[in-house]
């Protein structure tokens, strides 16, 4: 039950041109937006999706690419 839903990727990331700036995937409606690189530092912080306004925590959350 504790899968690990962080996957971190190399900065410079073909998709990806800032390097440093990290996606989530929203457990709810399984949409991807960005959070900022400090967030994931700051797991008590929850997130917000864009797309169905869910909030959910980071532990929550179906998958995070953090970059960098
Ligand atoms: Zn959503």
């Amino acid at each position: 039950m504790s899968k690990p839903n962080i996957e971190n990727i190399p900065a410079g990331a073909s998709w990806e041109k800032t390097g440093n700036t990290s996606w989530t995937q929203c457990p709810g409606c399984k949409g991807w937006f960005h959070v900022g690189p400090g967030i994931l530092n700051r797991p008590e912080v929850k997130l917000h999706c864009p797309h169905c306004s869910k909030d959910f925590a980071q532990a929550d959350a179906a998958r995070i690419i953090r970059a960098g």
